[in-house]
């Protein structure tokens, strides 16, 4: 009979094991750390959480939102007028924003959050007239938490205002970080009043969406745009959509895809750059977007209208091309005084999410990175919540920032109440996944204290940490409405959990 207890093969496991990278801080109560990926967070590093880089990855980039002053602060002709939450930061003041979003992260001193921001590897998309209204200011950077993003808005074949108003705040009760109002039917300009004014989060909009309400895209000028904005800016939208990374060169790129420009925005300014046989004007006004934006603290989202609409279109030539003109709008944003998020991919297969991660980083210098999924198999539609959410757990791994959901209803039709739930879920779950992984602090201690409940065979806890307690408890209580201490998945004879609180401790 052999003598070894295990100590033999305990040692040979853990030679097969790759070296720690370190305590896993997501949890108060640490448990096994064997096999964990997480680093120790340099917050004020390059790269505060995230995965440790495959070989053979893009490096992040050496420079900051610091290298891109404004003129008159570089050369020292006037003291900067401090405007946004960058002035701010960059002039070392602590705004309240700042207060509330490092005491809702928990993790972040104030200090800390100032200088992200600072650095441009973190925003508080906060216009100043929402702010008025009773926004609560949220943190989108690489180290705060991961954020999501709930699109909601009318169609021109279905929805309205009210129908707006109740989607917001279910997306709200499910856990959405943002909004983003995507209306293009009805009265489009009433409906985003009410959704800010209902709305304690951000409120994101692609206003080129209402610049073509009423007249073909062909005839949009550039005193409409500027117009469009200034509305919108004074509504007290947090943050826009603005697609001014595509280029005119870019679009022969686009003729090799299977499904060619997939976003609204990029399709409607790729027709008016072919109509007029000019450049993108969003690209060509850009300054002077950033000084409408930058009275307002509007934040940019720099719209990829270029994303793949299909794995076969992922990371092609288009696309890093615009995500390359998007680096340089980066800088440009930051040169103005203004704070600046990137929009991301689409359709990504699993193995290419990592790459892309990593080239925004190094071409937008650490500007959070905002993603669309990605949707990692195109032959699922009505189950794409699940299809992208897997790409968005990665994605969020590798150094995205916020995560915009993605429906059932994706590819299908407009969104309804319970597809938004679903969304919101399955967005909430990615965010979390990768929180945990990434080693965010306390992120993982709600998952520890189910374990424990679920060990004690205590329902009504289990149920109480459970994010949607209501399907839980109806689950449970479908086959067993009395609380035993098993449930109707093995019955009491074959429940492992009652027979190991029977086994010496
Ligand atoms: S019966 Fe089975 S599923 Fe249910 S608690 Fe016990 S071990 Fe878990």
């Amino acid at each position: 009979m052999s003598k070894d207890n295990g100590a033999h093969r305990i040692a040979t496991l853990e030679r097969l094991l790759p070296s720690p990278t370190g305590a896993n801080p997501s949890s108060r109560r640490l448990g096994s750390t064997r096999g964990c990926l997480a680093r120790s967070p340099e917050i004020g590093g390059p790269v505060p959480f995230s995965s440790p880089d495959t070989p053979g990855m893009p490096a992040p980039s050496e420079k900051t939102a610091w290298d891109f002053m404004p003129n008159e602060q570089e050369s020292g002709q006037a003291a900067i007028v401090a405007t946004t939450q960058l002035d701010h930061a960059r002039l070392g003041k602590i705004t309240p924003e700042m207060e509330v979003v490092a005491r809702n992260e928990g993790h972040l001193s104030p200090e800390q959050v100032r200088d992200e921001i600072a650095s441009g590897r973190l925003i508080i998309p906060a216009n100043k007239i929402h702010l008025s209204h009773g926004l609560e200011p949220v943190g989108i950077g690489r180290a705060s938490r991961t954020k999501i993003n709930a699109n909601i808005g009318t169609s021109p074949i279905s929805s309205s205002t009210d129908e707006e108003i109740c989607k917001l705040e279910w997306a709200l009760k499910w856990g959405a970080d943002t909004a983003m109002d995507l209306s293009t039917g009805g009265d489009v300009d009433a409906c985003r009043q009410a959704l800010i004014r209902a709305s304690r989060v951000p409120v994101g909009t692609v206003p080129i969406y209402s610049m073509i309400i009423g007249r073909k895209i062909e005839d949009l000028t550039y005193e409409v745009i500027l117009a469009e904005l200034e509305k919108q800016a004074r509504q007290g939208v947090d943050f826009f959509t603005i697609h001014a990374g595509l280029l005119r060169s870019h679009l022969e790129h686009v003729k090799e895809r299977l499904i060619g420009i997939v976003s609204r925005g990029g399709s409607l300014i790729a027709k008016w750059m072919t109509h007029h046989r000019k450049e993108n004007p969003f690209y060509e006004m850009f300054d002077e977007i950033c000084a409408l934006m930058r009275q307002y603290d509007v934040s940019f989202s720099l719209g990829d209208g270029l994303r793949p609409g299909g794995l076969a279109d992922a990371t092609d030539t288009a696309q890093l091309l615009e995500l390359s003109v998007l680096g340089e709008l980066t800088e440009r944003s930051w040169s103005n005084g203004c704070q600046v998020m990137v929009e991301g991919p689409g359709h990504v297969p699993f193995d290419q999410i990592e790459v892309n991660m990593k080239l925004e980083r190094r071409l937008c210098h650490g500007a959070p990175f905002y993603v669309l999924g990605p949707i990692v198999t195109d032959v699922f539609p009505g189950y794409d919540h699940i299809t992208s959410a897997i790409g968005a757990t990665a994605a969020a791994f590798h150094g995205a920032s916020m995560l915009c959901y993605v429906t059932p209803k994706e590819h299908l039709g407009l969104p309804k109440r319970e597809d938004v739930k679903q969304g919101c879920i399955a967005y909430k779950i990615a965010a979390h996944a990768a929180d945990v992984a990434l080693g965010i602090p306390a992120s993982r201690d709600r998952d520890d204290e189910i374990t424990r409940a679920r060990a004690d065979l205590e329902w009504d806890k289990h149920f109480e940490l459970s994010f949607d307690e209501e399907t839980a408890r109806k689950m449970h209580e479908e086959d067993m409405p009395e609380h035993e201490g098993y449930c109707s998945m093995c019955g009491h004879d074959w429940c492992a959990v009652r027979i190991n609180k029977e086994l010496p401790r």
